[in-house]
């Protein structure tokens, strides 16, 4: 692949917890301006990969690059400054907060910065801050769940919490979002205007690597579909080739 089109390379990567090899030397590459599907049976090791990408658990080997950097075993907020942002597949509680207090307290903050300009340039601060709201009112209202900005964001449905979390990702403005299961737990309503949003923001250019249960939906969103089997990429392609390939058939009816 073109190196210029690389925006995620994981490479050879490795991850052990005890005897279980939960990544094992795993090797692919995510073209930029795709939605890139993440698929493969409960325990393969989905989550694990996502949180080694995004720095929350510790390679014991390999690679992984963002847009060319090196960017293995580095701080999550440091990764994320290089433009990779991923989402929980449980979203953590969000105690004491209404729902646009949440999305303010985004991946994009820098309270360090922050609090140095403040000393320095308080107006660009100010600007900052109002920007921030301003963007978070406008993904709210994308979503259309700017009627729920006021609530208490431990008091909506997991559905909704599920389109808060992936509205508060989007504030970050990355260049690929790593969503884990976005769809579980949410109902079709919902399960639709998710998709929508997912290819919209695609199409205005952020690249999306998604894990996912629900073989509908992924497979109607993604193009190329990664299978991953015990820590371990089995094959990528269309949804239609993995789809009718033996071995992922097997690997899913023997898992
Ligand atoms: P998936 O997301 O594909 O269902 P996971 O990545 O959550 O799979 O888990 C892969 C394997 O790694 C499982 O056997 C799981 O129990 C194990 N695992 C994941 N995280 C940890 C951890 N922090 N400590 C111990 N084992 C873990
Ligand atoms: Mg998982």
């Amino acid at each position: 692949m073109d190196k210029e089109n690389v925006v995620l390379r994981v490479d050879d990567l490795v991850k052990s917890f005890g005897a279980l090899v939960a990544t094992d030397h795993a090797t692919f590459e995510v073209e930029r301006g795709t939605i890139t599907g993440l698929i493969g049976p409960n325990g393969a090791g989905k989550s694990t990969l996502f949180n080694l990408i995004s720095g929350f658990y510790e390679s014991d080997a390999g690679r992984v690059e963002v847009n060319g950097t090196d960017v293995t075993d580095m701080e999550p907020y440091d990764i994320a400054d290089h433009g990779l942002i991923r989402t929980f597949q449980t979203p953590r509680k969000l105690e004491g907060m209404t729902v646009r207090e949440a999305m303010l307290v985004g991946p994009r903050e820098q309270p360090g910065e922050s609090f140095i300009k403040l000393f320095t340039d308080p107006e660009s601060v100010r600007q900052r801050e109002q920007q921030n709201l301003d963007d978070a009112e406008q993904i709210l209202e994308d979503f259309e769940i700017d009627h729920l900005a006021t609530q208490p964001a431990t008091k909506i449905s997991g559905g909704q919490l599920k389109l808060v979390e992936l509205a508060r990702a989007m504030l970050a403005e990355p260049e690929i979002l790593l969503l884990d299961e976005p769809a579980a737990g949410v109902n079709p309503t919902l399960r639709n205007k998710l998709a929508e949003q997912i290819r919209r923001l695609n199409e205005q250019g952020t690249t999306f690597l998604l894990i996912e249960h629900d073989m509908e939906f992924v497979m109607s969103l993604a193009d190329p579909v990664i299978v991953l089997d015990r820590g371990h990429v089995l094959m990528e392609g269309t949804p239609d080739e993995v789809q009718n390939d033996e071995r992922v058939i097997d690997a899913y009816l023997g898992g």
